[in-house]
């Protein structure tokens, strides 16, 4: 309920989506939401809209030939409802160009985290990762470009304790997401 006492009250809008794919743990999908809604949050007092979390449950589409994961994930996140759609799967999705499986893709208001390169570390360290790269995953969404400052969430992680060194968005990419996420919610 939206409470009005004289105070300029921002509107609430249903803005981002996260789609849990399959079984993902409770625990886990919890905290990724907590992780990304408490990032949105310290840049609130820069956007137009206080952000809100959607959340929706689905089955993992089906997956038919190795290297078309993204594709498949793609056309799916594209029928969800919301300005900025973010998945989370626990299928790998291969890239076939660089031969390994990727942490997530994202672009054009979709993005999609997966959880499989993640699963051979500690319950700990995997939602401690994890809830960094829901971060990166939403700015490739919000159409921010890997950051090549070592010290960014957003710069470029080969392994997935490379995540490890990273503690923050910086300010260049904070910057670019702001305008963006406005932009988004524009349109
Ligand atoms: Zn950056």
């Amino acid at each position: 309920m939206e409470k009005l006492d004289g105070a300029l009250v921002k509107m609430r809008k249903p803005l981002i989506t996260l789609v849990i794919y399959g079984q993902i743990n409770h625990d886990l999908s919890n905290y990724l939401k907590e992780s990304l809604y408490n990032f949105l949050r310290s840049m609130d007092d820069d956007l137009k809209y206080t952000p809100e979390i959607s959340v929706v449950k689905k089955p993992n589409p089906k997956l038919e030939k190795k290297g078309k994961e993204e594709e498949v994930f793609l056309r799916d996140l594209d029928s969800v409802s919301g300005k900025i759609v973010v998945g989370i799967t626990g299928k790998g999705i291969y890239d076939n160009y660089i031969s390994r499986n990727i942490f997530g893709f994202g672009r054009g208001g979709n993005g999609l985290l997966s959880s499989h390169r993640f699963r051979k570390s500690t319950q700990r360290k995997m939602r401690e990762r994890l809830g960094k790269e829901i971060i990166k995953i939403f700015g490739l969404a919000a159409d921010v470009r890997h950051c090549f400052h070592g010290n960014c969430i957003l710069s470029y992680h080969r392994r997935v304790k490379d995540l490890d060194r990273n503690h923050r968005v910086c300010e260049n990419c904070t910057k670019k997401l702001i305008q963006n996420i406005n932009q988004y919610m524009e349109d």
